[in-house]
């Protein structure tokens, strides 16, 4: 078979795949995953779990890649206030972590540092700290009470964090929240599959894809690839890629701009949504939301306005210093929700999207993958479907 031939290949210490096939020769798997974020990497890992032969298609460093860029929250608090499915799922994501990353350590004896004893969301004025009690009030209305959260004010804020300035008007607490290392997470998933037989091919983009009566055949610049599904997790490049299947899952980008610290003494026991401290010691400092197209530059004034509000928010950082910055574009669908689409045209054919591949990578692992093989579906999935969006008449 196909994938046997190919796993000798593999070089599991490097993480890289060098293919040795002849170009003309077509390659097949059951599934091909385009795209080898952490959406990409985490279905493709679940996929590999169930024993099917699976190949992640992935693209190069030049790409925008929000997987390599985030910020690490596994986070619930304020998600789906507008849409109660998404306040369900992404509260499942949140009771799924634990057990997912004790798996993936196992697997891999990669320890992603998952802490998850909740988190903090500081608001800074009166109008901040009344948007929030309504948000958290409407989360925990659609999730029946599921979602436990506290609003602080100051006084019981202090007592918790007292490090913490009296500009601070107060915060909402959820337990549920928590935080990792993105980069370690990614590893781990690729590593993990790759253990599996899964294959993972870096700088192999698919430019085109085409649907046969039966599967589908991938063009990249130096080969063919045939899968009898094929899972669209091209982050910001899938609207591009859904067209080729004559889906329509509109995306755009939103840049959020990054801070890192020198380390300093461990002082913040939880994470939060303004800054949250890494288990190597440093801080991460970012909350920026800009729409600026695919520019994912840095800029002074946005950079000098967050490490303000971090310094607002904790005096005693005003001398600590910033190593590193950076800018990377979120994958956002205009509604802001994840897209989990199987296309009725060509069935087989999948796409998803979402803004938070931290935070619901255990779902994807687990009832993505479920749904992608045809196991049972969870029924939130079909709340998701691409079809919520209008196609544009041209
Ligand atoms: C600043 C910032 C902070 C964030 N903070 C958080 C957070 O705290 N918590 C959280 O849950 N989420 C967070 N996110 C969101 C999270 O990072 C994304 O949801 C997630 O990384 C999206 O993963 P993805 O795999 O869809 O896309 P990407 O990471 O963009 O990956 C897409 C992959 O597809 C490849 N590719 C593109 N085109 C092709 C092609 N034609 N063929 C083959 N491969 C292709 C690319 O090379 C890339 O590897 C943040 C994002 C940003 C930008």
């Amino acid at each position: 078979m196909a994938l046997q031939a190919l796993k000798t290949d593999i070089n599991l210490n490097n993480n890289v795949y060098k293919p040795k096939f002849n170009s003309l020769v077509k390659k097949s798997f059951d599934t091909i995953v385009i795209g080898g974020g952490l959406v990409g990497s985490a279905v493709a890992c679940g996929i590999a779990r169930k024993g099917l032969s699976v190949a992640i298609l992935d693209g190069g460093d030049r790409d925008y890649r929000a997987s390599r860029g985030n910020f690490g929250l596994v986070w619930v608090q304020g998600k789906g206030a507008d849409y109660a499915p998404y306040a369900k799922w992404s509260g499942l994501a949140s009771k799924h972590y634990s057990l997912f990353e004790q798996g993936l350590k196992e697997a891999t004896g990669i320890n992603v540092g998952l802490s998850q004893n909740g988190g903090f969301d500081f608001c800074l004025t009166e109008e901040e700290w009344d948007e929030r009690l309504v948000e958290m009030a409407a989360v925990s209305r659609h999730t029946h009470g599921e979602f436990k959260y506290q609003m602080l004010d100051y006084v019981e804020l202090k007592q918790l964090m007292p490090p913490i300035s009296d500009e601070v008007v107060g915060a909402s607490y959820s337990p549920h929240d928590g935080h990792l290392n993105p980069l370690y997470l990614l590893r781990g998933l690729q590593n993990w599959t790759q253990s599996l037989g899964g294959v993972y091919l870096p700088e192999t983009k698919a430019i085109s894809i085409r649907a046969l009566k039966r599967g589908f055949d991938i063009s990249t610049s130096n080969a063919v690839y045939h899968s009898e599904k094929v899972v669209l997790c091209g982050g910001l490049d899938n609207q591009r890629l859904t067209r080729d299947l004559d889906m329509f899952i509109p995306i755009h980008s939103v840049r959020g701009q990054l801070l890192v610290s020198e380390r300093v003494a461990p002082f913040l026991t939880h994470p939060s949504l303004q800054i949250r401290q890494t288990d190597e010691g440093s801080l991460q400092i970012g909350d920026s939301h800009e729409v600026v197209g695919l520019n994912d530059g840095t800029t002074l004034d946005v950079m000098a306005k967050m490490a303000r509000r971090a310094v607002t928010i904790f005096p005693h950082l005003s001398s600590v210093k910033l190593n590193r910055a950076w800018g990377a574009l979120r994958v956002m669908t205009p509604d802001g929700l994840p897209v989990y689409h199987h296309s009725e045209q060509h069935p087989g054919a999948f796409a998803l999207s979402c803004h938070s591949g931290v935070s619901l990578a255990a779902l994807h692992a687990g009832f993505i993958a479920d749904w992608i093989v045809g196991e049972e579906t969870h029924p939130l999935i079909s709340d998701f479907s691409g079809d919520r969006f209008d196609v544009p008449i041209n």
